[in-house]
Formats: structure tokens, sequence, C-alpha cells
């Protein structure tokens, strides 16, 4: 069996974070594991608090794995501060999986801060050389490169920025546009665009870490970074279609549709 491992932040709610993640790779018949870089207080109303993990210990949750079992893939999701990304980054380096989907999580649908603003840099700098591919919304796109984007050609303009940061490709999902949602991928080479439709349903939390656990779940599988953010689409369609209406607010996705 193929395995995947998330580097994430946990939420208590079990709709986003390292649940979310694990939940995608179950569905995807790959074996998750995790390395828990910051804990989230958080439920379908927002986040009451995050409390981040030592570096020391995300580094040995991280040598823990890499030193027994073969990792397929990984998936690197909230992260919050310089030095855990400096870890990351750095055991990264020496270990080398072949696939590293990352989601550079920024800001919760809540409006909480789940990365400090001040470690923006070093998540451009140590975490996207790294990346197979990083998949930012529009959002955390025009954070990246300090630009808003607010159509399609900005997107493709934003998306070889990015790519030109170090990442081997770039996806971004264009769903906080108006009209059918339309997501860009750039390999350095071409633009291919993802047509999408948009589905008007209201429990959406934990949609980004899903869809970037299924696109890693899907190159561990042995699919191509194209057919894998497809199939990841497709998949992410039907979990916000038969989202849960669980608690007083936004609620999760639902994993096993
Ligand atoms: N909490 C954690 C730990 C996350 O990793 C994420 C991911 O984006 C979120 C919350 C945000 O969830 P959403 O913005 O989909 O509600």
């Amino acid at each position: 069996m193929k395995t995947v491992l998330t580097i994430a932040g946990s939420d208590s709610s079990g709709g986003a974070g390292i649940q979310a993640d694990l939940k995608t790779f179950s569905a995807h018949g790959v074996y998750g594991m995790s390395v828990i870089a910051a804990v989230t207080a958080q439920n379908t109303q927002g986040v009451l608090a995050v409390e981040d993990i030592s570096p020391d210990m995300i580094g040995k949750q991280i040598d823990a794995i890499f030193t027994d079992i073969p990792v397929h893939a990984v998936k690197i999701g909230m992260v919050s501060d310089n030095a855990s990304i400096k870890i990351i980054a750095d055991k990264l380096k020496i270990y080398q999986p072949e696939y590293i989907v990352l989601d550079p999580v920024m800001v919760s649908k809540s409006g909480y801060d789940l990365l400090k603003p001040e470690a923006k840099q070093a998540l451009i700098e140590e975490l996207l050389p790294l990346a197979t591919v990083i998949t930012p919304n529009l959002k955390e796109a025009g954070v990246l490169i300090d630009q808003s984007i607010t159509d399609l050609q900005e997107m493709e303009q934003a998306a070889e920025k990015i790519y030109n940061f170090g990442p081997k490709a770039v996806l971004i999902k264009g769903g906080h546009l108006e009209g059918e949602p339309v997501d860009v991928l750039y390999d350095g080479n071409s633009w291919k665009h993802f047509n999408g439709k948009r589905i008007n349903k209201n429990n959406t939390h934990g949609t980004g870490c899903t869809l970037s656990s299924a696109i890693a779940g899907n190159l561990a599988n042995g699919h191509t970074l194209e057919e894998a953010v497809l199939k990841a689409k497709t998949y992410i369609e039907g979990a916000i279609d038969h989202g849960l209406a669980i608690g007083k607010g936004v609620g999760p996705t639902n994993h096993l549709y």
C-alpha cells in the first residue's frame, strides 16, 4: 500500500487540517501518517486558539517516520511560524520525498490568521522550492506575489510569478472569482485550465486541505500531476455536494460520500 504523510495543523472539529487529510487519504486507498505542526481549538463557528508544536518536536516526528517507513508523497498544510517552516524544510531536504504538495494555508474562512504574517517570507524561500506543486487559492496567490488577482489572465501571470519562486508547478484555485470556477495549472511550459462547476452549498470547511490531500494521494498512487489534479477536483466537488450540516456554523465537506 502507498503511504502519504501530512505535515499540518490539527482541527479539533475534524473538518480541516490533519483530520481532513487523514480522512482523504483513507478515501484514496493510501495509508495516512501525520506530523502535527500546530494544534487549533476549532469548531464549525471558528478558530478559538492556536498553539504551535515546538520545532524540535516537529523535527522528531519527521525523523520518526522517515527513518522507518517509506513515504510516497508528502502534503504540507498549516505551518504557522518561521522556526516550524525552517525545521520542516531542513528535514525534507535530507529525506527528499518524491512528491511534496504544498497548500499555503494563511487565513481560515472564519478569518483567523493561521500563518503568522512574518512567516510568509520563510514559506516562500524555504518551502516553495521543495514543492512538486503549490495549491494557493486566489487570496493566497495574491499575498505570495503582493498583488490582487481579479481575472483569468491575472491568474496565469500570478502562476508564472509563483513558479519563479521554485516549485515544479503551481495550481491557482479560482473558486473565489465570479461565475463557474476555473483553476489554472502552470508547470513552467504551459497553462492548463480546469473547469469546475459551482456548487452552491454551505458546508465547505476544509475544502483546501481536502483538495491538496487528494492530489497527494493521487500522486502516490502513480497518477501524473494533471490526472491527480483532475481526479482531486472531481473528489472535492462530490465532497462539497454532500457536505455535512453538523454544528452551528460552516460544516465540513464529506470525505466519504
Ligand atoms: N484549520 C486548520 C488546521 C487548517 O489547516 C485549515 C486549512 O486551511 C483551516 C483550519 C481552514 O479551514 P477553512 O478555511 O476551510 O474553514
